[in-house]
């Protein structure tokens, strides 16, 4: 009995583990053959002395709305003019909001969609304690060391300046773009994108503009930050996380700290925060994050292959593994991050009321509502108030496809530029720009030419922010090639 018994195990063994293998077998590579890009030299002094220029006009987002320098705004508008004089003889500038700006560049044939490239114009502040931590001046946009260095070179000026470059010199070359190419560039990003970014996706939405793809920054090219990939990775994000913040809000009776009630407000506040901490939101891979694994996954070793070619018996595993580390954990789920608390304000008070702010960034799938009724569920005390901070509900973005032609026109562009590089679908976990233009296409990428390693991601809206000037002229190319790769 025993004997069949292990007998009849070991065959079931066998034959799972021949499907795993046969099935890591048809798991093979996603990437697109690509010929090399078009030759095309950049007049390379050129257009590094113009994205340091671009860099020392501060076109700041500070935190306060009332700190806002508008004719910063305005030198640097004039600043693109004189610098790129045939685009700006081509193609047409509206000026929206004072500061933002939409240049339409009109194709031959109406008949096809037009594509929407943005590149925000503001940064962030630089903190005045943090300054003799940079290297370079933040504002002095020095070229050293085979970097262009300060605020915006990476977030987002380099974009929005390699964009201009390539039109300029395809229009210098008398190309004529036969699918109609906006370029969006807001100047309230960093604040939220309210004034700019929105009032743009409105004003196209009102004029009818049904576009084939808009490209927005928010992946880029990573070295080194995949396990298991050693090439370097082209991640392009197809959805963006959703963001709430949510107030728990405990009462109960105020007074004196020498005679505490039993339920004082701070401790049932805390058992509250206690259980949304001890109860995450379930695990997924799916949507977005399973795409960028099935397009990873078949570039790794075979054992590491196996894993991912057969999530239907791995992803337990994979998913125990993937909680493990902060950004992969964010991948797969909805987070819970409590970020305020409020008491009272002197040592033997006991407050009346007592108050905590949980931020949640929303996987694709969940919305902020589903994410309100979970947070009551899990509380489960109607004593506790649970209330969102309406002004910063934004659900999930939308999922950009895989199989559409704009997705394949970006990968095949991304491997003639860098011609190593593995391409992936991916989920963005920050916000862009980019999600306001949901109301106009759900083909929505955001990906950025530019490289970087893992150490490099302190750099964006931190300390020494820089661009190597190899990468940027890789960028200028790209988008040169992208937007005519784009006209089929
Ligand atoms: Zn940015």
């Amino acid at each position: 009995m025993l004997k069949t018994l292990i007998k009849a195990l070991l065959a079931v063994l066998i034959v799972i583990l021949v499907v795993m293998i046969v099935k890591t077998f048809f798991f093979t590579s996603k990437q697109v053959k690509a010929e090399p890009a078009d030759v095309f030299s950049v007049d390379a002094k050129n257009v590094v002395r113009h994205l340091s220029d671009a860099i020392q006009i501060p076109t700041i987002s500070f935190e306060n709305e009332a700190d806002f320098k508008g004719a910063d705004f305005l030198k640097f508008h004039k600043y693109l003019e004189r610098t790129y004089p045939q685009l700006h003889k081509k193609l047409q500038k509206e000026i929206i909001n004072n500061y933002s700006l939409l240049y339409t560049w009109p194709g031959t044939d109406k008949n096809l969609q037009p594509i929407i490239l943005l590149a925000h114009m503001d940064v962030v502040p630089v903190e005045e304690k943090s300054i003799s931590q940079w290297t370079y001046r933040p504002f002095a946009g020095s070229v050293a060391d085979g970097f262009i260095w300060g605020r915006g070179a990476l977030d987002n000026k380099a974009d929005l300046l390699a964009i201009m470059e390539a039109i300029e010199a395809l229009v210098e070359k008398g190309f004529q773009p036969k699918r109609t190419v906006y370029i969006v560039s807001g100047h309230d990003e960093e604040r939220g994108g309210i004034q700019g970014a929105t009032k743009i996706a409105a004003l196209l939405k009102e004029r009818g503009v049904n576009p084939e793809y808009v490209l927005d920054e928010g992946m880029v090219i990573t070295e080194g930050m995949m396990p298991g990939v050693s090439s370097r990775m082209g991640l392009i994000g197809i959805g963006e996380k959703g963001y709430l913040s949510i107030e728990l809000i405990a009462r109960s009776e105020g007074g004196h700290s020498a005679m505490p009630p039993r339920e004082t407000a701070v401790g049932t506040l805390c058992k509250a925060l206690d259980k949304l901490i001890n109860n995450p939101f379930p695990a997924r891979i799916d949507g977005p994050t399973k795409y960028l694994f099935d397009y990873a996954g078949r570039e790794m070793s075979f054992a590491q292959r196996m894993i991912f070619a057969n999530l239907w018996l791995t992803e337990g595993l994979l998913k125990s593994q993937l909680q493990k580390g902060k950004t992969t954990n964010a991948l797969i789920r909805t987070t819970i991050a409590p970020t305020m608390l409020e008491g009272s304000n002197k040592d033997n008070v006991l407050p009346n009321v007592a108050r905590a702010v949980v931020n949640f960034r929303i996987l694709p799938g969940d919305t902020p509502d589903s994410v309100i009724e979970y947070v009551r569920k899990t509380v489960n005390d109607p004593s506790v108030e649970v209330k969102p901070l309406i002004k910063q509900v934004q659900g999930p973005s939308p999922v950009a496809g895989i199989d559409s032609k704009s997705f394949l026109t970006l990968q095949k562009t991304i491997r003639q530029v860098f011609p190593d590089v593995v391409v992936a679908p991916s989920l963005v976990i920050a916000a862009t720009d980019s999600r306001h233009f949901a109301i106009l296409t759900k083909d929505v990428y955001r990906f950025a030419p530019m490289i970087l390693k893992s150490e490099d991601m302190a750099r964006l809206h931190g300390i020494n922010e820089r661009i190597a000037v190899d990468n940027y002229l890789q960028m200028i190319k790209f988008y040169r090639q992208l937007i005519i790769n784009s006209q089929i």
